[in-house]
């Protein structure tokens, strides 16, 4: 039988579209590579998980829209003077204390207010940044993705971003969230490469490379024995090195001295955050007494934060949580009240509001609070919650579509939400 001609072709045309979408160069390095994930798709993956991303890690950090701004500004020059300048790439602070910073592919960067305290002028930041901006412009990230090393972070977040119902367990979970993504491990030769070429971008963009060498000289300090508690997550993405050193100080010298290191502008962008940190450090002290399930201390630590600092939303969620272990239900509501009129683009405070309006029986203000919350990140409480509302409410389809997810997650909830979808199957009503 004779097949039409486009249909003989279709072979040799699928071996062409494997090989070219296969076969290409590393935009950074220069040197070739297989790759199946295109460049449309790393932007597609970079732009829907930044959100989740970001919320699971704390949230943007709103209480310094200077800074924020000024830190975009340093990462978009350097980003500029990049192999891939043409990248929608954007940078936030998050409000998170752990010492950490994050790129996904598509160049979608992140920087934990715990990082800032640590560095001492901007050309260190330019270092923090360019390194990040190398792991997406030289498809680190992607890469991994080919490897089927990183999960959907969709999925990823509802089984993990549960922790029980109480609102203990959810003030504390954001340091321990985040997708796969957040926490790639890119092996040495990456950390090597994206140190490299992130020097080159400094020198491109007027700083002293010599940023590098301090930032890196300064993890390794902390990284050998007594190393702050919080820097595990950090130092598993990116492990510092004395070999890391040593690299740094031969390509700053290859670069050459000359640049800036704008420390004066850091410092005056760091002022306000520097004075708050007292504030911080309290709430970090009540995060620990609600981790021993000291209510009373924590809500005293969330006081004195508070008193340093009204307008943090996160010392007014500690309270609530504590409030509510205190069996203080009105106080926490009001608390909740405060941290959501203080920040509205993050999803805990309207997790753990909507999780209170429904044990006291508010189902419509619930069902508002969570599916807030679910849009921001979704999470196997908040879809559990809207799950129980539904169902309160008489509609098992509904409450059904709920269930389902949780009980595929690999959340606390999952073994109740299974129970809850064979009870309401077998038309058993409790
Ligand atoms: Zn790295």
């Amino acid at each position: 039988m004779n097949m039409p001609r486009s249909l003989r072709l279709l072979p040799a045309l699928l071996a062409c579209a494997l090989l070219c979408a296969g076969c290409g160069v590393n935009p950074v390095t220069g040197s070739s590579e297989l790759s199946f994930v295109s460049e449309q798709e790393e932007i597609r993956i970079g732009q829907s998980q930044y959100g989740p991303s970001q919320q699971s890690q704390g949230g943007v950090l709103n209480l310094y829209p200077d800074l924020s701004a000024y830190v975009s500004r340093v990462g978009m020059s350097l980003a500029r003077v990049s192999d891939r300048p043409e990248l929608p790439y954007e940078f936030v602070v998050l409000d998170n204390s752990v010492p950490n910073a994050w790129a996904l592919p598509g160049g979608k960067i992140a920087v934990n207010r715990g990082l800032l305290y640590e560095l001492d002028d901007e050309a260190q930041l330019a270092a923090v940044l360019g390194h990040e901006i190398v792991h997406a412009a030289a498809r680190h990230g992607a890469k991994q993705q080919e490897k089927g090393t990183l999960l959907n972070i969709g999925l990823a977040v509802i089984g993990v971003a549960t922790a029980g119902t109480g609102l203990q367990d959810l003030a504390m979970q954001g340091a321990q969230l985040g997708g796969a993504m957040v926490q790639t491990r890119y092996g040495r030769d990456a950390e090597l490469e994206s140190d490299r070429f992130g020097m080159q971008y400094m020198a491109r963009a007027g700083y002293d490379p010599q940023g590098a060498v301090a930032l890196q000289q300064r993890f390794v300090q902390l990284s050998d024995g007594k190393q702050p508690a919080g820097f595990s997550a950090l130092f598993a993405s990116h492990p510092p090195s004395q070999e890391r050193v040593d690299a740094n100080r031969r390509t700053a010298s290859r670069l050459g001295a000359g640049g800036r290191d704008g420390r004066a502008d850091f410092q005056r962008a760091m002022a306000q955050l520097k004075r708050d940190r007292p504030a911080y450090e309290a709430y970090a002290k009540g995060v620990t007494a609600m981790n021993q399930n000291q209510y009373a201390e924590a809500l005293k630590y969330s006081r004195e934060a508070i008193r340093l600092q009204e307008r943090e939303g996160q010392f007014h969620e500690l309270a609530a949580a504590a409030q509510s272990r205190l069996d203080l239900p009105a106080d926490a509501i009001k608390s909740l009240n405060r941290a959501v009129a203080l920040n509205q683009s993050y999803y805990r405070p309207y997790l753990m509001r909507g999780t209170l309006h429904l044990k006291r029986g508010n189902l419509d203000v619930a069902k508002q609070d969570l599916t807030v919350a679910n849009k921001l990140l979704p999470t196997a409480d908040a879809t559990f919650g809207l799950g129980e509302i539904a169902q309160k409410e008489g509609d098992i389809d509904t409450a059904l579509r709920y269930y389902d997810p949780v009980a595929r997650s690999q959340s606390q909830l999952a073994a109740e939400a299974r129970n809850r979808i064979a009870r309401l199957r077998s038309g058993y009503q409790p």
